[in-house]
Formats: C-alpha cells, structure tokens, sequence
C-alpha cells in the first residue's frame, strides 16, 4: 500500500470486533457480555410501530433524555445519548483536546476501546496495573501529571467484574488536581448488587465526571447501538458539538424510552443474572476452579495454562467463551452468564473437557 500512516493510527492495537460467527441458531454465545434476552414486549411493540416513520429523521432525544433525568434526579441539560457508549467515549476524547494535555491514564487490565479510543485521537496512554484484580484509585492518583488530560475507571471493570467503592471514588474526585476529565464507564451497573457501588450521578455537578452507561447490557438493545452519558451542563454541551447530530438511529431512541420504562422486563434480568452468577459460583467451587466473584453479567475464572486452548475446544463444540491472552491474563477466560440453559451448556462442556 502506498500511503503513509501516521504513528498515532498505526500504534492502535488490532481490536477483535464482535464476533461475525455465532450469530445463527445452534451457538451459546457466552464471549461478550451480552443480554442473553429479547428485549422487553413493549420495546418490540413500540419499534413495530415506528418501522412506518423511518422516512423521517430520528426525532429530537430531548424525550429521552427527559426520562434519564426523571430517574436519575438531573437535568435533561445533563444527559447526552451515543450510538452506543462506545460513541460517548470517542465524543468525550474529542472535546477535550487540549494544547500540552495528551495524557489519558487506563487501568490494566480494563475495556480495550479507552485506549484504542486514545490513541487514534493522539493521546498518550498510561496504564495503572490493578492490584489483585481490584482497581486502587490511589495508585491512579500516583500517576496523574501535569499533561494529564482524561482518566477512564471502569466500574464494575472489564473483565475483572469488581468495582471500586463510593468512598473511594468521592476521596478520588476531591484529590483530583484541575483540567482532568473523569469518565466512569458502568456499562454494567445495573448488575451491581454491592450496597458499596458509587453513586456516581450524584457527583455530576460539583466535579469534572462524565458518567456512561448503556442499553446494551441490562436493557438487551446491544443491536441497536445506544448509550448515555452524564455530567455538568457546559460539558454537555461542548461535547455535544462534537457529535454528529443523528448518529442515534429512530428504532434506538424509541426502544430505549419504552425499556426504561419497563421495570418488570429489567427486573427478571437481574434476577436470571442474580441466579446465574449463583448457579457458576457453587459449580466452580465444586470443580476447584478459582474465580473472581463478580458485580457484573459475567465472570472471569482461572482455568490454567490450557486457557487457549479449551476456548478453542469449546469453539469446536460451538460455544462463545473470551480467553483473556490479550489482557495479559492468559490463564483466565470470560464467561458471560446466559440463560440457565446455556449456563449448564456451557459447565457440562468445560466438565467433559477437564474430566
Ligand atoms: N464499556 C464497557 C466496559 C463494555 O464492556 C462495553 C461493551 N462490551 C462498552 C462500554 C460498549 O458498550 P456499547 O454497546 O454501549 O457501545
């Protein structure tokens, strides 16, 4: 190929998109934190009836965002929604280009995009090794420089499935020097049970946090690609500047309003999740398997040296795990948790393969 690249895209570390296979009838997709789910009656229903409108523009997402600040006690000025949280994370780099502020710190091992993210957008990335699997926001603080521009904590981490505590992130925020942006990633909040999880909505105003959340997960919209993300009014609008005005499709928008509407639909996810965590815990206790109790949809267990190539083995017998070579953690794998039946799949399989 002829062009040149410039080093800031061509240190972007290779990303394994979704997987393009597992998508038909038959696969127990078990690799990517999704919802194992259809969503909710009335998300169906109220798509069906907007299939007649796609003529038209994507309506405005002030309805949306209305509702966001209805559950969450802020202000629709608060709310941005992305095309997916992924798009938020893009968005939020964009706006906070700043002359002599190239610094993004990560934890490791932690979501890949934030650094993937960083890097096409020219920052240089830090990364804070997690203490036993658990993130110590003190040791991020430690790496803070006056270059420093934005810090990504995921919380409850990908792939680890812990969290760091209220407490801690409020000693966090107020030690925080200025010109540094927050952005908390709770992809999986709502799976959240720990009484310890921060309350992080509540710091939106009094301090730089840009708090993200999404439908993929708890709310099953993963195929339609929608998010939020949350913080003080004036940084809303800024990093709304740098979004392209309908990058948030019409279905999205609609089945988002209609599954936060439905408690119940939520509910009964959380409690097959609740279930299902249970369910792995017990059965990795009984086969002497090492895991990380979790705060997530999903758990990362420590299966040895042979990780790879049971992931490999469990390909062949068409089911989805994620070995975790490329977060350096090469003995372990994640398991997202299913339905009870892909659950059990899965344990039979992983007990045949270890027999
Ligand atoms: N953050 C984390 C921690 C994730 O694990 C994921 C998806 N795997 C995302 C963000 C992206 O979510 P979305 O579908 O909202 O872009």
């Amino acid at each position: 190929m002829k062009l040149s690249i410039d080093d800031s895209i061509q240190g972007v570390p290779y990303y394994p998109k979704a997987a393009l296979y597992g998508a038909d009838a038959g696969w127990t997709r078990l690799a990517s934190n999704e919802n194992a789910y259809a969503p909710s009656p009335r998300v169906i229903e109220a798509m069906v009836n907007a299939l007649f409108e796609v003529n038209r523009y994507p309506e405005s997402e002030l309805d949306l965002k209305g509702a966001l600040a209805l559950r969450y006690g802020l202000r629709s000025q608060n709310f941005l929604i992305g095309n997916g949280s992924n798009e938020m994370i893009e968005t939020a780099l964009r706006a906070l280009k700043f002359k002599g502020r190239t610094g993004v710190i990560v934890a490791e091992p932690t979501f890949a995009f934030y650094r993937i993210a960083a890097k096409i957008y020219g920052y240089d990335v830090t990364s804070v090794p997690l203490d036993s699997f658990r993130l110590d926001l003190g040791r991020v603080t430690e790496r803070i420089d006056e270059r420093t521009r934005v810090i990504f904590l995921c919380n409850p981490n990908n792939p680890t499935g812990t969290i760091f505590s209220d407490r801690a992130f409020a000693a966090f925020l107020k030690s925080l020097p200025p010109e540094i942006l927050v952005v908390v990633d709770e992809a999986y909040a709502e799976f959240a049970e720990d009484r310890l999880f921060p309350r992080s909505f509540t710091y939106v105003d009094e301090h730089p946090v840009l708090v993200l959340r999404t439908f993929s997960k708890a709310y099953g919209l993963a195929g339609l690609r929608i998010g939020y993300a949350a913080a003080e009014e004036s940084l809303v609008s800024f990093i709304e500047r740098t979004k392209q005005p309908f990058s948030v499709n019409m279905m999205a928008l609609i089945a988002a309003k209609a599954a936060l509407s439905d408690e119940r639909h939520l509910g009964s996810v959380l409690e097959n999740n609740r279930k299902g965590r249970k369910y792995f815990y017990d059965a990795f206790e009984a086969l002497g398997i090492e895991f990380l109790p979790s705060q997530a949809n999903f758990v990362l267990i420590k299966v040895g040296p042979d990780a790879e190539a049971l992931t490999g083995r469990l390909f062949e017998k068409k089911i989805l795990i994620r070995w975790l070579g490329a977060y350096n953690l090469p003995e372990c794998v994640r398991v997202t948790i299913g339905t009870m039946v892909e659950n059990k799949v899965f344990l039979e399989a992983l007990k045949r393969l270890r027999a």
